[in-house]
């Protein structure tokens, strides 16, 4: 094992060019302390920083990589597209082959590339708004759906509340159409849409809520929300960003069949460069520009590197990978649970199909505030013990565990031996 001089130097320099040192927070290691490594190359199920240490990659680039990093037909694929010239601004092939196959593996009609999935859902709820001409969307504490300024609202104090910005920069006129509502409630869900239904252009919700940790939709809740939605005239949006092709060759449709009218994905169609998309039902994504008066665009929408990488990744998702998936999630998921029990720490392994997080508190959760209630030191020693021993974690206890089907016996034994020393420093830390 080496050490981290040369991420400790690359990250003194960072700090004095980008704020705090990265481009998207989570990677500064906030939430656990120290310094981020600041990576050098991926091969397969391993990740090698700026010192030469390699470590097991249970991030995946939050997500993208469900073929392990550097798989040689994505690297031909995006060589290939590369040597052809990197961008046209005039549409491609590869958009047409990579929309026809989203559209053969989702419930989705018609699909707009977009560059990421922060993108997507702004550009979901914009349509929603166009097509149902309303103004309020219905979001719930705790779904991620990236940094729009609308969506980036918290729940106030009562059942049902108009969100308040979140964060400096977002005003509160940007969030006074914003209704959130705690995840799994049923009850304020009815309430929401007797109260304001008819003002409602749409609902969006992850398929799965995997961004407070993995909160798995109570049995029927994404159908209440369809009929629901149906019932007052508003669209469904579901956010399959991070499930997309992932929870299987679909994405969370594909395990529980709900539908949104519109969907959103991003991440592994991207195979790891800019790619993401929305899309939906014909008569809803027909409002969009130039088909309709919606408008969206994107200089480098569907570009061709892009394209190539979601195609090349998406061809080789077969089910052979998802079954690599799914077996690696089971066997990471029950050993960690496994290592925890052993050393008397509270935590609860949560898990939709291959998806899967650790809160570190006792009991199941449902909701964002039981998420919130989790000793986040307890998951900050266990991250680091396992970093020590090669096993690079998500930054932070809110994220789900990603696996690829890259992370064969080798790899997997390396995360197994290093749980239990990561469980003890979790123990050491709650005591
Ligand atoms: N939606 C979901 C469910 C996500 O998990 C994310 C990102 O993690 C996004 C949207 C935003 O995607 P991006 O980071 O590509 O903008």
């Amino acid at each position: 094992m080496t050490g981290i001089d040369l991420s400790q130097q690359w990250f003194d320099r960072a700090v004095d060019v980008v704020p705090g040192g990265v481009n998207s927070p989570v990677r500064a290691f906030g939430a656990v302390g120290g310094t981020p490594r600041f990576m050098a190359s991926g091969r397969g199920p391993y990740l090698t920083d700026a010192d030469g240490t390699e470590y097991v990659d249970l991030v995946c680039s939050w997500g993208p990589m469900i073929l392990g990093h550097a798989h040689p037909a994505v690297v031909a694929a995006v060589r290939d597209a590369a040597g052809r010239g990197t961008s046209y601004g005039a549409p491609t092939p590869g958009e047409v082959e990579l929309a026809e196959e989203i559209v053969a593996r989702t419930p989705v009609e018609r699909v707009r590339l977009v560059n990421s999935g922060t993108e997507a859902t702004m550009s979901a709820i914009r349509l929603a708004r166009g097509f149902t001409g309303r103004t309020k969307i219905v979001k719930f504490a705790g779904c991620y759906h990236g940094h729009v300024d609308s969506l980036l609202a918290a729940a106030g104090s009562g059942v049902v509340t108009f969100g308040l910005p979140d964060t400096p920069g977002v005003t509160g006129a940007t969030t006074a159409d914003t209704l959130i509502l705690a995840y799994n409630d049923v009850a304020a869900l009815e309430t929401a849409f007797h109260e304001h239904g008819a003002d409602i252009a749409c609902v969006i919700a992850e398929a799965v809520p995997c961004n407070m940790g993995v909160v798995p939709p109570l049995s029927g809740f994404n159908a209440l929300l369809k009929r629901l939605c149906e019932r007052y005239g508003a669209l469904l949006v579901l956010d399959e960003v991070l499930t997309g092709f992932r929870a299987s060759r679909s994405g969370w449709f594909g395990i529980e069949g709900v539908a949104g009218d519109l969907m959103t994905f991003g991440k592994v169609m991207g195979g790891g460069l800019p790619a993401a998309a929305f899309g939906g039902r014909a008569d809803v994504m027909d409002q969009l520009a130039p088909a309709g008066p919606v408008y969206q665009a994107g200089t480098l929408s569907g570009n061709p590197l892009a394209t190539a990488a979601g195609l090349a990744t998406l061809r080789h998702a077969t089910d052979e990978v998802y079954a690599a998936v799914d077996r690696a999630a089971e066997i990471v998921s029950k050993a960690v649970s496994e290592a925890l029990t052993r050393e008397g720490v509270p935590h609860s392994v949560q898990n939709a199909g291959n998806l899967f997080s650790v809160f570190f508190a006792d009991g199941a959760v449902g909701d964002f505030a039981a998420a919130q209630r989790q000793d986040v030191r307890a998951y900050a020693a266990f991250f680091h013990a396992a970093l020590e021993r090669g096993v690079y974690l998500p930054p932070s206890a809110y994220e789900v565990w990603f696996l690829s089907a890259a992370h064969d016996e080798e790899a997997l034994g390396r995360v197994l031996d290093a749980l239990p020393h990561a469980a003890r420093a979790a123990a050491r830390s709650a005591a």
